[in-house]
């Protein structure tokens, strides 16, 4: 039909930097080779019509709606994005919109992000407007915030905005500036899926974040200029050891200690050092389940299982925590025997059989020609 155009935004994982986010760290994902692809079709009216391949169902409402209201529904990330982008003052055209996300959907690998940001490039283009990269991404972080209602940080929709191929990006959660990173073309991204998700997860993440906020209440006592923990070393946490709860300390050590990592991880990258890389990768899994406590038994094993394989350079959990995913970084040409053993290994243990995605690092979104 005339006037259709076709536009997909990747999925991501994060590479190293976990639970940094919000304590104004430092992230390092990467788009994966996964997408959402929205089909824009215009329409004369001012409706939006949105179907979802994925779900089944089609939903419309009006652009004019004087109090549009999230309905808890997967819509909402699509609807929530237009309302987004005409309170920045770009006027939206009617569309149908139709949607294919091949982004494993609720795994932490972003289908949500890659939703918002292929729907914001297919309703932006189908109105004649363009938004540069990075607004693009706050706009629909702006939207899952406000209007779906989740509190995510920037990372998944600048990296499905701004990823590139073969590249990760190290990204400053603080002043969003972020550093392209080469990774080497024989590299995989293999992602396991535990295929577990405990409960805990939202309860222990509040707490979490109450535990950090804790840490910078104490350590701007003395030192009015600390935001974050992002502003506080190790050296100044070791010295204030005996000052706080034991609980507190290790949560601390765990953000101050991944922030480094991050920064460590760069250089490696950047020196073409994936043997170095593979072991902060390592390090920061001890941490997250050591220190910050938000590992379980399946994402250790599935680790556990990665580092037994040759060609692994190191493997982690990735998200969140208590369930998800692990990101492994993986020789290509030992791909086939990890994906044989990791599964077997993993399924004789848990009874669980593992999906596990073998990824490279993709470009962001852009309209398909
Ligand atoms: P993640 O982003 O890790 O995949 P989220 O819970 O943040 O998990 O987002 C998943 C939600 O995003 C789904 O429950 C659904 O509402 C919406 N979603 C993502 N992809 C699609 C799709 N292709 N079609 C419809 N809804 C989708
Ligand atoms: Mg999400």
């Amino acid at each position: 039909m005339a006037g259709t155009r076709v536009f997909r935004a990747p999925g991501r994982v994060n590479l190293i930097g976990e639970h940094t986010d919000y304590n104004e760290g430092f992230v390092m994902p990467a788009a994966i080779n996964f997408a959402t692809t929205v089909t824009v079709t215009p329409r004369a009216d001012r409706r939006l019509s949105v179907f979802s391949e994925n779900c089944g169902d089609a939903i419309e409402f009006d652009l004019d709606d004087p109090e549009p209201r999230s309905a808890s529904h997967w819509s909402d990330y699509v609807r929530g994005v237009a309302v987004v982008l005409e309170q920045s003052g770009r006027r939206l055209n009617g569309a149908n919109l139709r949607i294919r996300g091949e982004v494993p959907i609720g795994s932490g690998l972003s289908s949500s992000a890659a939703l918002e940001v292929a729907s914001a490039h297919a309703l932006l283009a189908n109105s004649g407007h363009s938004v540069p990269p990075v607004a693009l991404a706050k706009l629909c972080q702006r939207a899952e915030n406000e209007f779906v209602g989740m509190r995510c940080g920037i990372m998944d929709q600048l990296i499905s905005s701004c990823g590139q191929a073969d590249r990760a990006l190290m990204l400053d959660c603080r002043s969003l500036e972020y550093t392209v990173l080469p990774l080497p073309a024989e590299v995989r991204l293999v992602i396991c899926n535990t295929m577990v998700k405990h409960e805990l997860a939202n309860t222990e993440y509040n707490a979490r974040r109450a535990e950090c906020e804790a840490g910078v209440h104490h350590f701007a006592q003395s030192r009015p200029n600390v935001r974050a923990l992002r502003d506080v070393t190790l050296a100044e946490l070791e010295r204030s050891r005996t000052d706080l709860s034991e609980v507190i300390y290790r949560r601390c050590r765990h953000v101050i200690s991944e922030n480094a990592r991050v920064l460590e991880a760069a250089a490696a990258l950047e020196a073409s050092d994936l043997e170095a890389f593979g072991q902060l990768m390592n390090k920061s899994h001890h941490s997250l389940r050591d220190d910050y406590e938000v590992s379980c038994k399946e994402l250790d094993l599935m680790v556990e299982l990665a580092g037994q394989v040759e060609g692994v350079y190191g493997a982690r959990m990735t998200g969140g925590g208590f369930g998800g995913c692990t990101i492994s970084l993986v020789k290509a040409e030992n791909v086939e025997g990890f994906k044989r053993r990791v599964a077997s290994g993993y399924e004789q243990v848990t009874g669980l059989a593992p999906e596990i995605y073998v990824c490279t690092a993709a470009q962001g979104a852009a309209e398909v020609i």
